[in-house]
């Protein structure tokens, strides 16, 4: 998406949270998480690893810290309001949208990134 603060393009990303793969096609179309104020460590060690701009962080707005995008130009906030709420916010049908990459939690808490 566009930048709110320095116009630049800057990636975003958005989670969404399955109980198993199964469930991926069986609950065709869970919902993308916002305003997410914790994460395991690990979890959240695996997403900065691929984007290091998905981190958490102070709203201004809502006076709380959330895990959030921050533009890869300037740092500046992208809220979870634009990314899902207005008309043209790119996960405004998140829902919908194919996941990109999954992170498997395997029975003995390992994590994995899987394509
Ligand atoms: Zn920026």
């Amino acid at each position: 998406m566009k930048c709110w603060k320095c116009k630049k393009d800057t990636k975003v990303i958005a989670l969404k949270f399955y109980r198993d793969l199964k469930s991926n096609k069986k609950y065709s179309n869970p919902h993308v998480q916002r305003y997410i104020e914790t994460l395991p460590l690990d979890i959240v060690s695996i997403i900065q690893t691929k984007y290091p701009f998905y981190k958490s962080t102070l709203s201004r707005t809502t006076k709380e810290k959330y895990f959030a995008n921050n533009c890869s130009h300037c740092t500046a906030l992208q809220g979870d309001y634009n990314l899902y709420e207005e008309i043209n916010s790119p996960f405004l049908n998140g829902s919908q949208m194919p996941c990109k990459h999954y992170i498997l939690l395997s029975k003995n808490k390992n994590v994995i990134l899987q394509k």
